[in-house]
């Protein structure tokens, strides 16, 4: 089973589940494509205190 981690789109501003990268690889960031409106971000993943948080920015058009 594949943790997951809430993170809010910068585009729709709607919040979705993204899956976790494993801990030894944060901090990391990662291209992905919202859930809801399919546009492209990229995701900062953040260890804090052993718990994963997950920072969206849009790639910029
Ligand atoms: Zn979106």
């Amino acid at each position: 089973m594949t943790e997951t981690t809430p993170v809010i789109c910068p585009s729709c501003f709607q919040e979705f589940e993204v899956p976790c990268p494993h801990s030894t690889e944060v901090p990391c960031d990662v291209d992905y494509d919202c859930e809801v409106c399919c546009r492209p971000m990229r995701i900062l993943f953040e260890d804090e205190d052993g718990e994963m948080r997950a920072t969206a920015c849009g790639l910029g058009e």
